[in-house]
Order: structure tokens, then sequence, then C-alpha cells
């Protein structure tokens, strides 16, 4: 049976791991990590990454990663693409 509240957003969407090769699903009591990018204040490319906030979960950008193996895949990946577009950029 369902209840009420048609205008609240699904509680439980199907979240899955953004580490390379990876793909699992997350369960309801899998203890999960959060990593994100961004550039904040200081002009560079910065990771971030936290343990599992719902909130922050459903932000556009944020990966979901099931553990701190592929927590290190996403960190390595950020780095070379950091790398890379140094590279790049010193090239011209
Ligand atoms: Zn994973």
């Amino acid at each position: 049976m369902k209840a009420g509240h048609p205008n609240t957003t699904a509680p439980n969407p199907f979240y899955r791991c953004a580490g390379p090769n990876c793909g699992l699903l997350k369960g309801a009591s899998d203890r999960w990590w959060l990593i994100w990018t961004s550039f904040g204040d200081f002009n560079q490319p910065v990771l971030y990454l936290c343990p599992w906030d719902e909130e922050i979960a459903q932000k556009e950008g944020t990966l979901h990663v099931c553990g701190e193996l592929c927590a290190q895949k996403l960190q390595s990946q950020f780095m070379g693409n950091v790398r890379e577009s140094q590279v790049k950029r010193a090239g011209g």
C-alpha cells in the first residue's frame, strides 16, 4: 500500500559505485563514501572525499563510492586528469 506524500522525492534512489570496473549497487546499510571535485576558493581543482551523506549524495556531480579501493582509483584518475590538463596548458 502506498501512503500520501506524492511530492517528496524517492527516498531510495539507486546508487551505483563510480569506481572504474566496479558498478556495485548500494544497499541500504552499506557504508559508502562520496567524492566530488570543485575549484572552490583556490582556483585549483580540489578533490573532496567524505562519508556518505544522503543530501550530498543527491547533488549533481557527486560520485558514489563503495569503498576505499574505488576511492583510491578515482583519486588516481583525478590526479591523472589534473596532470594531463597541466601538460596541455603548458605545452600550448
Ligand atoms: Zn566500487
